[in-house]
């Protein structure tokens, strides 16, 4: 079987009790993307990662990881992944070295290579000169860093990276983002969950946003934005006199004021000109007239609380 997708899900679901934590999730993840993963708190994003991983089974669905059944052959999937953890997953009483080599034992590579790969990896996640210091004396970025570096240790193909910059302050999270751009350009694949937008925008070739364990919208940031306004196009414009006007004379989807000065018009085509020539017709004077592209916050905060700021 040819796989395009390095990760893919056919109806993903888990149920606690009376919780349906994923919902019928259909994912496709192409290798060798950073695939973000945005979704409010509770959204089931690392109940999807654990499924993924082969560490929760699901209770509806299947789920692929470079074409490998994960329910059928998770042993595996996890020689070919990498998982950092929300929370947890360390010693405090080891140090950063020992942590490392422990955690090759798992994966039953040899004494001499485990040392040798976990120098390369404390030198990549800039903890070189703290690989004898025992974790227990981390600061949280230090220990996020380690969490990574322990991620790589068997060189996975695929990477997971469950909220990677959470508790991190600005230069933590700015170093993960690099760390996750380097991964990306040595070929990996890097699934990561966030529910930081602007960190998702800045890293990620693809976007999936999940909510209530449903994908709600996937794909490139610009496929996105064009599925979200349904191809149409989203005018502002702004006049120097208060609007007034009932009725715009043209057919367009919809439009509204936004506030004394400014409208917003959803039309099928480009009619900015139309506009224009319309409104100063009726004697406005035009301060600016523009297309607009949503942000992904817009579409997030739209698709997953709807106008009113109330929770679909
Ligand atoms: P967060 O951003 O808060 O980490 P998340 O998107 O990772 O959230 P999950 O941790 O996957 O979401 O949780 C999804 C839903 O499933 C939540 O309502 C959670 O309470 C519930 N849930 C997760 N694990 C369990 C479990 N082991 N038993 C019962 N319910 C669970």
């Amino acid at each position: 079987m040819i796989t395009v997708y390095i990760i893919e899900t056919e109806d993903l679901t888990k149920v606690y009790g009376d919780i349906t934590a994923v919902d019928g999730l259909n994912l496709r993840v192409k290798k060798g993307i950073v695939y973000g993963f945005l979704g409010p708190n509770g959204a089931g994003k690392t109940t999807t990662i654990m499924m993924l991983l082969g560490l929760v089974q699901p209770t509806k669905g299947r789920a692929f990881v470079n074409g490998i059944n994960v329910q059928e052959n998770p042993v595996e999937v996890k020689k070919i992944s990498g998982l950092m953890p929300a929370e947890g997953g360390l010693y405090p009483n080891l140090s950063a070295i020992d942590n490392l080599l422990y955690f090759a034992k798992f994966y039953h590579i040899p004494r001499k290579e485990a040392e040798k790969k976990a120098k390369e990896l404390l030198a990549l996640v800039g903890l070189k000169d703290r690989a004898n210091t025992k974790v227990g004396n981390f600061s949280t970025g230090m220990k996020q860093r380690l969490l990574l570096a322990q991620a790589l240790i068997n060189d996975p193909e695929v990477i997971f990276l469950d909220e990677p910059t959470s508790g991190l302050d600005p230069k933590g999270a700015v170093e993960m983002r690099n760390l996750i751009k380097a991964l990306k350009n040595e070929g990996k694949t890097i699934f990561f969950s966030s529910h930081i937008l602007p960190e998702v925008e800045e890293v990620s070739d693809e976007i999936g946003i999940i909510s209530k364990g449903k994908l709600l919208i996937s794909g490139s940031q610009k496929e996105i934005k064009k599925k979200f306004t349904k191809g149409m196009h989203i005018i502002t414009v702004e006049t120097r006199e208060p609007v007034e006007i009932t009725d715009l004379g043209f057919e367009v989807f919809e439009w509204r004021k936004i506030d004394e000065n400014r409208i917003v018009v959803y039309a099928a085509e480009d009619i900015r000109e139309e506009l224009h020539g319309k409104l100063e017709g009726e004697g406005y004077t035009i301060i600016d007239i523009h297309l607009h592209e949503p942000s992904l916050e817009e579409v997030f905060m739209e698709l997953v609380y709807g106008y009113g700021g109330e929770r679909k």
